[in-house]
């Protein structure tokens, strides 16, 4: 939606934050009350991983960027961004492309995680692609949303370990496109196990891509399983 849109719409259906509900302009995302609440990019997150337990030896990816942890405010962030509101993925994508701007980061292109063809029919929008149409824009850079593609399969988080590394293999190439010594930045909302950003930046790898960076909006903490 254009701003001018977001203006118009905003006389009839007044913009909420998404984290609190509380009335905000037309051209704010969050509410300046619930941005102060959230600490973004923790610095215990491992730079390369994505994770405060860091699993560097087993990934595929080169550097990862998380905003927050998968808790508190920005969990409910998450959630509103998966039930119909795109306002935090719009937040969160500003704030990771310009965190990886700042870091000198020259990329080619943003390609987000995809989804299966059944649940963007129940979505119908992409919640990566949320954050990653921002991050494209701020780097002055493509998104490219037709590389890969997500078989229908179990959803992840209802998954055991094993069976969500198994459950990768639900992602695949779709694209004859070639990615040589390319950079991409693969984009999803959150890191999980870190299984799904690693299983695509392997494909994006073989595709030819020379280095992949993980952006997130957020990356949860290691659970006591
Ligand atoms: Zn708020
Ligand atoms: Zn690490």
């Amino acid at each position: 939606m254009n701003k001018l849109c977001r203006f118009i719409a905003d006389i009839f259906f007044p913009n909420r934050c998404p984290l609190c509900l509380d009335f905000i302009r037309w051209d704010e995302f969050i509410c300046s009350h619930c941005e102060g609440a959230l600490k973004s990019f923790p610095e215990e997150i491992c730079p390369k991983c994505g994770k405060a337990e860091c699993f560097c030896d087993t990934i595929s990816y080169d550097r990862a960027f998380a905003c927050f942890y998968y808790e508190g405010k920005a969990k409910s962030g998450i959630l509103s961004l998966k039930d119909g509101h795109k306002e935090f993925g719009i937040y969160t994508g500003n704030l990771l492309g310009e965190r990886i701007a700042d870091c000198k980061i020259k990329a080619d292109a943003v390609v987000p995680v995809p989804m299966s063809r059944k649940s963007y029919r129940k979505r119908r929008y992409n919640q990566a692609e949320v954050i990653a149409e921002r991050i494209a824009e701020i780097n002055s850079i493509p998104l490219l949303t037709d590389l890969l593609y997500k078989n229908e399969s179990a959803v992840q988080h209802t998954l055991t370990k094993a069976e969500r590394l198994e459950n990768t293999a639900a992602f695949g190439i779709k694209s004859r496109l070639r990615l040589y010594d390319k950079k991409i930045i693969l984009c999803d909302d959150v890191i999980t196990t870190g299984s799904t950003m690693n299983r695509c930046a392997a494909l994006l790898k073989e595709m030819g891509a020379a280095e992949i960076y993980a952006a997130a909006a957020a990356t949860t903490k290691l659970k006591k399983e």
